[in-house]
């Protein structure tokens, strides 16, 4: 089945991962993973670098959006960065060797969305860390199609954060933000890397609401580092804990509200004052998921502003992969500044835990990571 082979596993047939055990809060480190399997598209990728996504944190707390989804004992995780170690006879895109990040949506490629140029939507997507095993673990395999050649310049981390970062990017660029007044509801890793696009994108004015004091300040410095006070910007983050954050929008856009905003905390209080303060005739772009169903005023929030409403799932194949890479290569949007910690895979609970608290941006597990810099192949930056 296998055309080639590097160092392989070095004989171990038995590796660590992370797996969720159905109906239960947490994840389970074992070491007695099986090293996974790849037929002839597939490659199998030893993974250097993989970070925690919200989504993570709703299986993790077996939240009902995913609750049913995900099968007992499946390993999680879908942002990661890897070195390729074999590939399946028919691979001819992808060595032996490679460094690649992972589109985390394995398409089937001839439904009715994926023939009508829109993947991301396909009916029979399997989610890798949803459907089929994830990267909290020593090794995973993919469709090679999947696999996504890491540039150069970006480090082990930023090519892992690719992935969410599409998420965050095809949400800020659903709608022309230049010379709009922005407002990103939720200032956690997505709504961060939001804030730097919309800066990026010629926002006249961005505001973030957060309630973690460490990511409001977190995004003071995402702001200044893409530009925000050279341009002149009046860019504000508030505090969402206080009562008259919505009166705060209003009384910075001269009581009208703003034009476009970007919801990314899934929140009930968040997607409530995103439609008190969204302007009329405005867009509210919606990428954040609440954990169950939530009570919206559909009439005064929506319908009545005349309002757009755009709902963000997954990025764009792989239109929105090319342009993250030219960002993130060119410096448009730098990244660096999420990464807040890094741990081996076993101390994945002080991540989870971190994130829960909103004391963290980006958390980055290594499964392999001393051997990945034994290898010259890492950068911890
Ligand atoms: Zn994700
Ligand atoms: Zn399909």
């Amino acid at each position: 089945m296998c055309t080639s082979t590097v160092s392989a596993t070095g004989g171990a047939s038995q590796v660590k991962a992370l797996v969720k055990p159905y109906g239960q809060v947490g994840l389970k480190y074992v070491t007695d993973a099986p090293i996974p399997d790849i037929g002839p598209r597939d490659v199998l990728v030893r993974v250097l670098a993989a970070s925690i996504c919200g989504s993570d944190i709703h299986i993790y707390d077996s939240d009902p959006v995913f609750r049913e989804r995900i099968g007992d004992g499946m390993t999680v995780g879908h942002e990661f960065c890897g070195q390729v170690e074999r590939v399946g006879d028919q691979v001819t895109t992808i060595a032996v060797g490679d460094i690649v990040a992972a589109e985390s949506h394995v398409v089937c490629g001839t439904c009715y969305y994926c023939l009508n140029g829109v993947p991301h939507l396909c009916q029979e997507v399997a989610g890798i860390g949803f459907d089929r095993a994830g990267c909290f673990a020593e090794y995973i395999a993919i469709p090679a199609e999947n696999a996504f050649l890491k540039p150069p310049e970006l480090s082990l981390e930023v090519a892992a954060f690719i992935e969410p970062f599409g998420n965050a990017l095809d949400t800020a660029m659903c709608v022309d933000l230049f010379g709009k007044s922005v407002l990103v509801t939720g200032l956690g890793p997505q709504g961060l890397m939001a804030l730097a696009v919309a800066r990026a994108a010629g926002a006249r004015r961005v505001i973030g609401t957060e309630v973690s004091a460490y990511r409001r300040r977190l995004a003071q410095q995402m702001l200044e580092l893409h530009g925000g006070a050279r341009q002149g910007a009046q860019d504000m983050i508030l505090d969402a804990t206080q009562p008259d954050v919505a009166e705060q929008v209003f009384r910075a856009t001269n009581g009208l509200g703003v034009d476009v905003v970007l919801e990314m905390s899934g929140h009930p209080a968040a997607i409530a004052t995103a439609g008190t303060v969204l302007k009329h005739d405005g867009h509210l772009v919606a990428l954040g998921l609440p954990g169950g169903a939530i009570e919206v005023d559909w009439s005064n929030h929506l319908v009545l502003k005349g309002c757009t409403f755009h709902g963000i799932y997954g990025r764009h194949l792989y239109q929105t992969w090319f342009t993250a890479c030219e960002l993130l290569e060119s410096g448009a949007v730098q990244l660096e500044p999420l990464i807040t910690h890094r741990l081996p895979l076993e101390r994945f609970d002080e991540g989870f835990q971190l994130l829960k608290r909103g004391e963290a941006a980006k958390v980055v597990l290594y499964p392999t990571a001393a051997e990945g810099l034994a290898q010259g192949v890492g950068s911890h930056g």
